[in-house]
């Protein structure tokens, strides 16, 4: 989908400022609708646009922005700037333990990329810490969940400890935990059962699985190109479960990943990795200030 950028729209929002120098309260609440245009064309929840612009017009009154033929950069560059901070401003590393292993809980909707991510995360674990994942298959609805969890294992040559579908997710979550410390590995990377939506047994479900294994980090995982409807899921699983990060995954799609502010506005919880495609070697440290670019177009 072609997009006309933020920069480019209020160029032309502009364009007859040159003149005349000033730029006077119409002139902004132009400026301002334009934003609100891209903001949403580029999926940003509406509650969080409207947020958004308000602080922004309160810090573009306020300055000097007002003059001279620069206005539309300047606005821009207050966009650019805001949006960057309610971002985070810098990236988030992963929360470590004292002591090994370090606990990763997914969560997720179902077709999120949990499954996916955790041998990206194995990945790039293994790449950046020399480190030895064990991954635990919890996610006993979907049987083809395990055994993609194995193939996805082999790729990244990380084990993977799986129960079959009958056993109980809480107690292959006990047992697993106890495999990884038998066996020492230092991080524990755990794949969780997804509903179409947030459903109140799987939740629970969840809350235990966080009692017994003690998560140092609990990655929500969202599909970036469910834009204006990631916010309820973010504050559902936030609020239930109280996550510790985000992973935004199917980036490389023709989404412009408004669901990032979305997310960080309404949850307050950093995006710590992107999604970019379905290889293993598809995850990115995630940069507030890269995010801001790709949303203002
Ligand atoms: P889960 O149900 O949450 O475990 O989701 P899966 O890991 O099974 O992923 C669902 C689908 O999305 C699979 O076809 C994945 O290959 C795909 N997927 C996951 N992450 C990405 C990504 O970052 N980009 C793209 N294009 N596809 C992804």
């Amino acid at each position: 989908m072609a997009f006309e950028g933020l920069t480019e729209r209020l160029q032309k929002t502009f364009a007859g400022l040159r003149r005349k120098g000033k730029i006077n309260e119409s002139d902004v609440r132009d400026a301002m609708r334009e934003i609100r245009l891209a903001l949403l064309e580029a999926d940003v929840n509406f509650g969080v646009v409207k947020d958004f612009v308000k602080r922004v017009r309160d810090k573009a009154v306020g300055s000097e922005v007002l003059d001279g033929i620069n206005a539309s950069q300047q606005i821009v560059k207050i966009v650019n700037d805001e949006l960057t901070a309610t971002m985070g401003e810098k990236a988030v590393p992963l929360n470590k333990s004292d002591k090994i292993p370090t606990v990763i809980m997914m969560a997720g909707l179902q077709g999120a990329g949990k499954t996916t991510t955790v041998g990206k995360l194995a990945k790039y674990l293994e790449e950046t810490e020399h480190a030895r994942p064990l991954l635990i298959a919890a996610d006993v609805y979907r049987p083809a969940a395990i055994k993609q969890l194995q193939v996805v294992g082999e790729q990244v040559h990380a084990p993977v400890f799986e129960m079959g579908t009958d056993t109980d997710p809480r107690e292959i979550v006990r047992q697993g935990m106890a495999k990884a410390r038998e066996d020492h590995n230092d991080y524990v990377l755990i794949d969780t059962a997804g509903r179409l939506q947030i459903d109140e047994k799987l939740m629970q479900e969840l809350a235990d699985i966080k009692e017994i294994a003690h998560p140092d980090e609990i990655l929500l995982v969202v599909d970036a190109m469910t834009g204006q409807a990631a916010v309820d899921v973010a504050k559902g699983f936030n609020e239930q479960l109280e996550i510790t990060g985000v992973v935004l995954t199917k980036l490389d799609g023709d989404t412009r990943g408004g669901a990032a502010l979305s997310i960080r506005a309404v949850t307050g919880k950093p995006i710590k990795f992107t999604g970019q495609g379905e290889k293993m070697d598809a995850l990115d440290v995630f940069y507030p200030d890269r995010m801001a670019n790709r949303i203002l177009g």
